[in-house]
């Protein structure tokens, strides 16, 4: 018998294996006429392009999810089992595994309640291991704890809420080895967080793998996660599973959130939460009434003196943090949420940050033509991470970031086997809009102009950030491209700009290489960008005597 047959239920193994390609009649399920499931043939009474097949049933394990999610989590989709959040694949694997009134599972406490809910629910014993005193995880323990109660399940959460304590991969590994006959669960909800490398590329034999869109990917009221192991353990699972688990919007929320071009700004939101996490962590160790300060995760665990009172002031401050008594006297999980939130949470601790409003922008520009996301932070540098899928747009707009001296991560899906022409207007209305968003209501910002040579050439671009679009483009270009870009979409690009951005934009341009004439607009752009966006000295001001651009 195979360790998945030796450790499931009975009843389970009795059952059919679910086809989950389960065809429709024999025809497949896109384009053919749907007369097999009992579903209203007229579209929902409700607005948006995304509801508009809500009448039919998903797909019972949504094919193109499940790729996705084998992609980003680097597994085979045999190894994957979609689940509506990982919650329901914790729950999923208890009522596989573990027969009421015999089998046990074993959790490291204090972790992450759901893992005793459902083993109660389902009638198996709970057996609890702990994390040491001040809250390390000892492998040892565990080891000892799973040889007394011969669990069929091992749930250990790496990083762990709410404590943020880590497993170290090379205990993962060891507990593994160790009980040949326990599935070793690792729930990684917040490796993305983490430095630790996650198993969901090393899964199999007995270790297993949950994963989660909702905490790193901001998607939690969609309800997506899966289970990652062994191909004959998700099998099994697929029998407990109900018959379609995600919701067609869910599935279509998830597909267009994980989209390649927007990828690279999930990257940088992760880490500006763990910028920030960090970041208050060490403005909340100068508080005197927390004793400890812990981090993991997208949060923070404290241990302070008097909860009630600090309830009390949350409440009038109309903040909710999570208080977890027995995870720790004292103990409060504080998860890391925006800028302002952030400030006001340090409020209720007496620390007081300086307001200042961050002049920072994401948006998401999607036609039949072309996929956009754009981020961009005009207070900060870096990072600069742009891919347009034209080498030379890249290098232009990366001079402009630059140049301009902000941050700018830009990413574009679009038809260039058609021709460069709509990816290079729709990235300049793109970012033209950021930057406008970014902009706010354009306190203390200026306007300028800026003229640089290269070479031979003399390049000279004037903004005006007046609300009111405008451009002027003075000067030609011999040859019909420059590395993939044609030369005649160099004034639409201003174009664009200067109409998402509501300004002004003249460029001048002479000289002999085309080449540098191109870099040369770009350039001058970003300088002259640079100039009008900084603060000067009277950050309220506004640079015109009407009062309002
Ligand atoms: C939040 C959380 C989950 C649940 O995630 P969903 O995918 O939203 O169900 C699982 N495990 C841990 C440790 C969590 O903190």
């Amino acid at each position: 018998m195979t360790l998945a047959q030796r450790l499931a239920r009975p009843e389970i193994l009795a059952l059919p294996p679910t086809d989950t390609a389960a065809a429709a009649g024999g025809a497949p399920i896109g384009g053919s006429i749907k007369l097999d499931a009992n579903e209203n043939p007229f579209v929902p009474l409700v607005g948006g392009g995304l509801a508009a097949s809500v009448n039919r049933y998903p797909e019972p394990q949504p094919a193109a999810l499940r790729q996705r999610l084998a992609d980003l989590y680097g597994c085979s989709t045999a190894q994957l089992w979609a689940t509506r959040g990982s919650d329901d694949a914790i729950d999923l694997l208890i009522r596989t595994f573990c027969r009421p009134g015999e089998d046990s599972i074993v959790i490291v406490e204090p972790t992450f309640s759901a893992y005793a809910q459902f083993a109660r629910v389902q009638g198996a014993k709970v057996v609890p291991a702990r994390l040491t005193d001040d809250l390390t995880f000892d492998a040892e323990a565990v080891i000892a704890t799973c040889l007394g109660a011969k669990p069929k399940l091992l749930f250990l959460c790496t990083p762990n809420n709410p404590t943020g304590t880590p497993v170290d991969p090379a205990d993962v590994r060891r507990i593994a080895a160790a009980l040949p006959d326990t599935l070793v669960v690792a729930d990684e909800a917040y490796i993305e967080f983490s430095d630790s490398p996650s198993f969901a590329g090393q899964v199999g034999g007995n270790l297993l793998v949950l994963r989660t869109l909702s905490k790193a990917y901001g998607l939690a009221g969609a309800r997506v996660g899966c289970l990652i192991a062994d191909p004959e353990i998700i099998e099994l699972v697929s029998r407990v599973s109900p018959p379609y688990p995600l919701p067609s919007l869910s599935i279509a929320l998830a597909l267009d959130a994980l989209a390649a071009e927007r990828m690279p700004i999930h990257d940088q939101r992760i880490a500006r939460l763990l910028a920030d996490r960090n970041l208050l962590a060490e403005r909340l160790r100068t508080v005197t009434e927390i004793r400890t300060i812990r981090t993991g995760g997208n949060f923070l665990f404290l241990e302070v003196d008097d909860p009630a009172a600090l309830a009390q002031r949350l409440a009038a401050a109309g903040i909710r943090l999570r208080f977890r008594p027995n995870a720790a006297p004292g103990g409060v999980r504080v998860t890391v949420g925006t800028e302002a939130e952030n400030a006001a949470m340090l409020a209720v601790f007496g620390l007081f940050e300086p307001a200042r409003a961050s002049r920072r922008a994401e948006l998401v520009r999607d036609t039949k033509e072309t996929r956009i996301a754009v981020a961009i932070d005009l207070d900060r540098p870096e990072p600069r991470c742009i891919s347009t899928g034209i080498g030379f747009y890249d290098h232009m707009l990366d001079q402009v970031a630059a140049h301009g001296g902000f941050s700018l991560t830009l990413a574009c899906s679009g038809d260039l086997e058609i021709d460069p022409h709509h990816s290079v207007e729709d990235i300049a209305l793109a970012l033209g809009a950021a930057l406008r968003q970014a902009l706010g209501d354009k306190r203390g910002i200026g306007r300028f102009g800026f003229a640089l040579p290269m070479d031979e050439v003399r390049a000279e671009v004037l903004i005006d950030l007046s609300g009111r679009p405008f451009s002027k483009f003075d000067g030609h270009f011999d040859t019909p491209e420059v590395g993939g870009l044609p030369t005649q979409m160099v004034p639409h690009i201003f174009r664009s700009l200067a109409d998402s951005m509501a300004c002004a934009i003249h460029v001048k341009v002479e000289g002999d290489n085309d080449h540098h004439k191109v870099e040369g607009c770009f350039k001058a752009f970003g300088r002259a960008l640079r100039m009008s966006l900084a603060i000067d000295g009277n950050a309220t001001a506004l640079p015109s005597t009407k009062g309002v651009l």
